[in-house]
């Protein structure tokens, strides 16, 4: 539905995947505030021919596109030239531009090399922007009934660029009839297809608000643009489909935006004035850092151990040696102890205790790799024990890394659970 713009950057190193193209997510993301949608993205070489060709489509598929790259003054930056074959015409001289570059040069006590000429070069009929940052100006011409802006690769040239002397102009030519709002909402728990089938009619691809989903470190973000002619239309329809969302995934969803499964966990325990303290095995320490990750983490977090060896185990946390010997370090009954030991002696409401396998050796047939048990305790310890535990075996996929992130999140997500009410102890 949103075919309006479309971004091109340009770079042999973008296209190598020595460079990540940051540029085209910056511009749609601008753009998008602007009320304009982007088409799609395309990234080129360092090729004439590439570069006139992807110019000539994109002028012909959006109203207005936007090129990043390939102004530099060496003989592999050949966008201007690129830009020139597109429209038809040779490049001419821009006096004002050498003069620019010049009185850089001059500032910096250094001579101009001859190849900063070509900079001050510009497709005949097109208009020069000037660079605020750097030697080279950008370029707006007309192609196809389409606007074409090409700016310096370098980004912070571009963003300034952008910023000075495009950003306006295009408000005023092509934004403004539309407001497009957007949303995240993150959730851990629920593999992607499973979320995709909850949420159902939703992600209907005609829908808008448009719903999709996205799937990174175990967590999966339900994604949620929309576009309408006015900003208090798109507010409602906006709210009323994170709404929908929010109630279809239920306590799976933990926060939207960028919101980590740590923040909103210390969250929780803030609101709740609760503490908590970490029994870490295969974890390694993880559960700790993504907790202590969260600025205010102090007003909740006790602290922890991470107890590798059995023997560790036993003299840090007073786990019995005879629970290890016949249960197995990797148990519910280790997991259980360790979190008591860390609840005895950290004073907090809360611990959590964190066993595992994560590879890639040391699995067996009963216990393979990935492998993991995760225990809660809450409660008074004491005469009066009031202790109440919960725990969960997780049969985890994937490599090393992988088996130690979702074992910590698994382990934050547990506790959250809890402290919704959804996840009762005994
Ligand atoms: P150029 O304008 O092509 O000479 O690019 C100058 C520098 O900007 C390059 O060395 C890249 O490191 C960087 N650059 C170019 N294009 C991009 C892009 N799309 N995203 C991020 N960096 C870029
Ligand atoms: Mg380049």
């Amino acid at each position: 539905m949103w075919m309006d713009a479309v971004i091109l950057s340009i770079g042999d190193e973008l296209v190598r995947g020595q460079t990540v193209d940051t540029n085209g997510a910056w511009l749609s993301v601008e753009l998008a505030k602007l009320g304009i949608g982007t088409l799609y993205h395309k990234t080129v070489g360092d090729g004439q021919s590439h570069i006139t060709q992807a110019i000539r489509e994109a002028a012909a598929a959006g109203s207005l596109v936007m090129v990043t790259g390939g102004l530099g003054p060496t003989d592999d930056d050949l966008t201007r030239q690129g830009l020139a074959e597109a429209l038809g015409v040779p490049l001419v001289f821009h006096e004002e531009s050498l003069e620019a570059i010049s009185a850089i040069f001059a500032r910096r006590n250094r001579p101009m090399p001859e190849q900063n000429r070509i900079q001050a070069m510009y497709p005949q009929g097109g208009e020069v922007i000037a660079n605020s940052c750097g030697t080279a100006p950008g370029i707006k011409a007309k192609l196809d009934g389409a606007t074409v802006y090409v700016t310096p690769g370098v980004p912070h040239e571009m963003v300034a660029m952008f910023d000075h002397s495009i950003r306006g102009e295009v408000a005023e030519s092509h934004g403004g009839l539309e407001v497009i709002l957007t949303e995240k909402i993150n959730t851990f728990g629920l593999g992607e297809s499973t979320v995709g089938q909850k949420l159902g009619d939703l992600t209907d691809r005609d829908r808008n608000p448009l719903v999709g989903t996205t799937v990174g470190g175990g967590i999966v973000s339900v994604r949620i643009a929309c576009q309408f002619a006015d900003a208090k239309t798109a507010d409602q329809q906006l709210r009323r489909t994170i709404n929908d969302v929010e109630q279809r995934l239920g306590d799976f969803v933990f926060g939207r935006g960028d919101m980590s499964l740590g923040q909103a966990l210390v969250d929780l325990l803030c609101r709740k004035a609760l503490t908590i303290s970490t029994a870490e095995s295969c974890t390694g320490g993880l559960l700790g850092q993504m907790i202590t990750d969260v600025p205010g983490a102090s007003n909740v977090y006790a602290g922890g151990w991470v107890t590798y060896t059995d023997k560790m185990k036993t003299s840090q946390l007073g786990v019995d040696p005879g629970l290890i010997a016949n249960h197995g370090a990797v148990s519910e009954a280790v997991a259980c102890a360790m979190a008591k030991g860390a609840l005895e002696r950290s004073g907090s409401d809360i611990s959590i205790g964190v066993t595992g396998i994560a590879g890639p050796g040391g699995g067996s047939a009963n216990k393979p790799v990935g492998t993991v048990w995760v225990a809660m305790v809450a409660g008074c310890v004491g005469e009066n024990s009031t202790i109440k535990s919960a725990a969960q075996l997780l049969n985890l996929a994937g490599h090393r890394t992988a088996i130690r992130d979702r074992a910590a999140k698994y382990a934050l997500q547990m506790i959250r659970l809890h402290l919704m009410g959804g996840n009762e102890m005994s």
